[in-house]
């Protein structure tokens, strides 16, 4: 053997880093199922399913290029269980003089190889537009970062959506107060691709649910593409059916629609099955063509060239600490609510019902419902960081991190965002219609009824007020708060109070 070049799950593309210049008859690939790492979290059964059946697939496709694999499933008996466990045996038995690895999704499996005693030559994941050297060159000295200004330089750095003088197309940079409408009634996303198990796919299906089975979340509705062929059919749909109205429609929620107008594209996109530079080639020139509206192009393109890139820059920044950040000293337990959707919110009820069933749910209902809850609850960060790891089809390290400690739980005092997202019932009621079917008022905010988004928001307010009040976008907030008579603010301080000590007690809510 010449070299060996190691592929992880959630690096399933043609042109990796790792893969350059493989010669595919004197070099080796390596692809393993371990179960360090479908279970360091009890990621959902689908998930599982969807990153082995995508490796399954992939190394058949090398294969059928002409490429020399090992695979490794979680099966084979002599499986060490861990990544770095089965880069050793191979070396062992091989002793390659090369060991190629592009740069992992996660800081603790990065750590895990370098520790592994094989010594190896890295590579740059060429996937992503941002390495982390120019992130930290953008950071260095800045005391705040801001993605506002990171995504810009990164149109300017693409050319996308620029007009010829390299101003941003339609003048402005960012279109976001054009993407927050509510749904109107009747109207529905389009029916849902969903795409067929094969062999492979069903022999995954089986070990999955024979191993992970005490996992929460379903297997039942498994639907998602595993191949390249598949993913590109998947966005294509989306390019059809789903961008022209996600733009207005990004932020809104609604009962029975777990996708709406979303790409659903995180998952397949996170572990190499579509090139990110191609699908914002895509939607530029769906707007282009005069197919799609620029508020529709530019917030799809602020995902994934803004968003995505810059939580990526922070994760790799700042590691391993950041995972220990806590700004607001939160220890609640997470309640058992999130793991099984036994809960009377029906906002929480639906969004966590759809995550079992779909390991899925939008950017919205993750930042405003679920997040939002665990916020305003003061629930800590490790435990809602593992959850959202765990539940989610797309979730990998670098992404859930930093969305989820810095941005829901505003627990890295401010770094990555400008303010903690906490919001009132009234958010939840204006876009969806969940508050319709729900078993507590929305409009009260004290009785034994009210919503628990009311009073846990104002508790939230009044708790930290030390933190918050000087923060110049939550002026409005606790100008709300002043203005209130203190008789009302006992009120909500007392009714926050016994919300929290029911759920410390284990009550659903
Ligand atoms: Fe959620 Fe409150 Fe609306 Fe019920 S009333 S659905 S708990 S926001």
């Amino acid at each position: 053997i010449a070299a060996l070049r190691l592929v992880l799950g959630d690096q399933l593309s043609f042109d990796l880093s790792a893969l350059d210049g493989l010669d595919p008859v004197r070099d080796r690939v390596l692809l393993a199922e371990v179960a360090d790492e479908a279970s360091h979290v009890p990621h959902h059964p689908q998930k599982i399913a969807f990153i082995f059946s995508a490796m399954r697939h992939f190394a058949e496709a090398l294969r059928q290029r002409g490429v020399a694999v090992d695979y490794v499933t979680i099966d084979d008996s002599a499986n060490t269980g861990s990544l770095a466990g089965e880069l050793r045996r191979f070396v062992d038995r091989h002793r390659p003089p090369l060991v190629h690895v592009t740069e992992t999704g996660d800081w603790r499996v990065e750590q895990s190889l370098k520790n592994s005693g094989v010594a190896i030559t890295w590579h740059e994941d060429r996937r992503f537009l941002c390495s982390r050297t120019a992130f930290a060159r953008w950071a260095h000295g800045k005391r705040q970062l801001r993605m506002e200004f990171f995504y810009r330089e990164m149109r300017r750095q693409t050319g996308l959506l620029l007009q010829p003088d390299g101003t941003p197309e339609g003048g402005v940079w960012n279109f976001d107060a054009d993407n927050r409408k509510p749904l109107p009634r009747g109207l529905h996303g389009p029916i849902a691709l969903r795409f067929v198990a094969d062999d492979i796919t069903r022999d995954v299906l089986a070990s999955v649910r024979g191993r992970f089975a005490h996992h929460y979340g379903s297997l039942e509705h498994f639907d998602y593409p595993v191949t390249h062929a598949e993913a590109e059919q998947l966005w294509l749909h989306f390019l059809d059916f789903g961008l022209a109205a996600f733009g207005d429609y990004q932020d809104a929620m609604a009962s029975g629609e777990p996708f709406l107008f979303h790409a659903r594209i995180g998952a397949v996109l996170n572990v190499g099955l579509l090139d990110l530079r191609r699908l914002c080639h895509d939607v530029e020139a769906a707007y282009r063509q005069g197919r799609i509206a620029l508020n529709a192009a530019e917030g799809f393109i602020r995902q994934l060239i803004g968003w995505r890139e810059y939580v990526r820059g922070i994760y790799w920044l700042q590691m391993p600490d950041y995972a220990r950040r806590n700004a607001f000293g939160n220890t609640r337990r997470l309640p058992e609510f999130y793991w099984n959707g036994q809960t009377r919110m029906n906002c929480m009820r639906q969004v966590i019902g759809q995550t079992l069933e779909h390991a899925y749910a939008h950017h919205i209902q993750r930042l405003m419902v679920t997040g939002n809850f665990a916020l305003l609850a003061g629930i800590a960060p490790p435990a809602l960081c593992d959850w959202y790891l765990a539940v989610y089809m797309d979730a990998f390290d670098w992404v859930e991190l930093p969305n989820v400690l810095g941005m829901v739980l505003h627990a890295d005092g401010g770094y990555l965002g400008s303010k903690p997202y906490c919001a009132s019932g009234q958010y939840i009621k204006r876009m969806s219609d969940y508050c319709q079917g729900c078993s507590y008022k929305v409009a009260e905010s004290t009785s034994d009824v009210a919503c628990p988004f009311n009073a846990l928001y104002w508790h939230f307010l009044m708790r930290h007020c030390e933190l918050l009040q000087r923060n110049p976008r939550m002026t409005m907030a606790y100008r709300n708060l002043a203005r209130m008579a203190e008789s009302k603010q006992q009120a909500l301080w007392l009714r926050g109070e016994i919300l929290l000590a029911r759920l410390d007690a284990g009550d659903a809510l």
